[in-house]
């Protein structure tokens, strides 16, 4: 079922670029990108109507208002399962734990006697977040978005997810339940690249309502959400790129081939373009873990999408010498999800550079994190954990220097600053600082 790598004769050893031997959608965010963009500009330029036409475009629903009234959204409350209920507030109670221990201090640094830098870390004032909702329902993103976002202390919180027509146009009701549960109502029954524009641009929604524009759009997505969102980067700020989801298991002959299995499979299932590889060293471990998928597939509700998440060229099965060329490799893939499941688990973990989150050994499988581990599942994708992390309460703070220096501390060093303008022919720099000091010899 998977397609099979073997790097064991070559392995990435910096002699060729290891990354093309890795498994990857073709269909890459840049091609997306292309796509969406009349989308995004009809958006812009036409605010209602253009949202109107791409509802019905992509999601088959003729709506003439987009803001979820007050009185749906507690409604969804009222009527939620208690089952769900109790999973919704205990995923939001270790959410809010560890996101809690994220929460940064100010500092002040006295750079000098009369000098100091304060860092203020102040909070985005109003946040538009993505809860998905095309081949799945996520309220479980409610409570990822919304916790780290609340713990940062952002004013106002925006919930945009698609509209369902099994909901008469709103939003899947669990998805309102976990909003009213964590008190956003602020709620929008748009999806796709549509509802990215309209966060970032602003726009009317009928009904006389408006959509103001955000500072910041957090939250994951399908390809097309994806896309938007790195179209409309410095528009708006955007989290890292959380696209179709990935799951790599670096794992040996310890490992059980029916987790293995099982943990591909239950990302498999979030998206036919979700990707799902395994690292082994072990031959023995593929044909495992092979025979696992056949009968598991089988036995699985969405065996369709789930297969062709899992024959797709970005899913595969790569064969390396030993664990430390898997961890070369783990490295470079740069995977959203990362389960070790070898001997020594712990260890090899603390050794990966790049990965979204790290999943250790037998008991935390990637589900665990998706609903209730406290970690956050809002992760990069597609390589972007080389440079970007996972939302947290940071995503939603700036950093803002406060400098503050008295006459003897600015005097200290202004030939510093002098020659420095005069060396990058900035003399105007040098002179507004001679200009405090007239007839000093600067
Ligand atoms: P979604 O809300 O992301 O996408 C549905 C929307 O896509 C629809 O409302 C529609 O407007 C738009 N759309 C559909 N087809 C389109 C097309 N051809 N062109 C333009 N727009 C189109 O919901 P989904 O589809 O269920 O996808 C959820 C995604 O989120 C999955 O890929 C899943 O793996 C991913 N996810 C990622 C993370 C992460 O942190 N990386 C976490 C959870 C989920």
């Amino acid at each position: 079922m998977l397609n099979r790598i073997d790097l064991r004769a070559e392995g990435p050893d910096g002699s060729s670029d290891p990354r093309r031997l890795l498994p990857r959608a073709q269909l890459d965010v840049s091609v997306a990108v292309d796509r969406i963009r009349p989308v995004v500009e009809a958006v812009r330029a036409h605010g209602l109507t253009a949202i109107r036409d791409a509802t019905h475009r992509f999601d088959g629903l003729d709506l003439s208002e987009f803001r979820v009234p007050a009185q749906a959204i507690a409604a969804a409350e009222r009527t939620l399962d208690d089952g769900v209920r109790a999973a919704l507030v205990e995923s939001i109670a270790r959410a809010r734990k560890v996101h809690l221990d994220q929460r940064r201090t100010d500092t002040v640094t006295e750079v000098v006697p009369g000098g100091t830098v304060t860092e203020r870390w102040v909070p985005v004032s109003r946040v538009g977040l993505y809860v998905p909702g095309g081949l799945a329902m996520y309220p479980s993103t409610v409570v990822m978005n919304v916790v780290p976002a609340q713990v940062a202390g952002v004013g106002a919180l925006v919930v945009a997810s698609p509209p369902q027509a099994e909901n008469g146009g709103l939003p899947d009701a669990r998805v309102l339940a976990a909003c009213a549960l964590l008190g956003v109502d602020e709620v929008y029954a748009v999806g796709g690249a549509q509802a990215v524009a309209m966060l970032a641009y602003g726009s009317d929604v009928g009904g006389g309502q408006r959509c103001e524009p955000v500072d910041m759009i957090t939250g994951p997505g399908n390809i097309w959400v994806t896309a938007a969102k790195r179209l409309l980067r410095g528009v708006v700020g955007i989290d890292a790129e959380a696209g179709p989801t990935e799951i790599a298991i670096l794992a040996d002959d310890t490992a059980d081939p029916a987790h293995v299995a099982a943990d591909l499979i239950s990302q498999a299932e979030h998206d036919p373009l979700a990707a799902s590889v395994l690292v082994t060293p072990s031959v023995e471990l593929v044909e495992a873990v092979e025979r696992e998928l056949t009968r598991q597939v089988a036995a699985t509700k969405h065996a369709e999408r789930v297969t062709t998440a899992l024959t797709g060229e970005q899913s595969g099965a790569v064969l390396v010498d030993d664990l430390e060329a898997g961890l070369r490799v783990v490295d470079v893939y740069a995977a959203e999800h990362l389960e070790i499941q070898t001997r020594d688990a712990r260890e090899w973990a603390l050794r990966v550079r790049n990965a979204g989150a790290i999943f250790v050994g037998p008991y935390a499988p990637v589900s665990l994190g998706d609903y209730c581990a406290g970690s956050n599942h809002v992760l990069p994708t597609g390589g972007c954990a080389r440079h970007s992390s996972g939302l947290s309460v940071q995503s939603f703070l700036r950093g803002i220097h406060i400098v503050e220096y008295d006459e003897p501390a600015l005097r200290d060093v202004a030939r510093h600053v002098v020659t420095l303008s005069a060396v990058e022919d900035l003399p105007a720099h040098g002179d507004a600082v001679k200009a405090r000091f007239p007839g000093a010899d600067l």
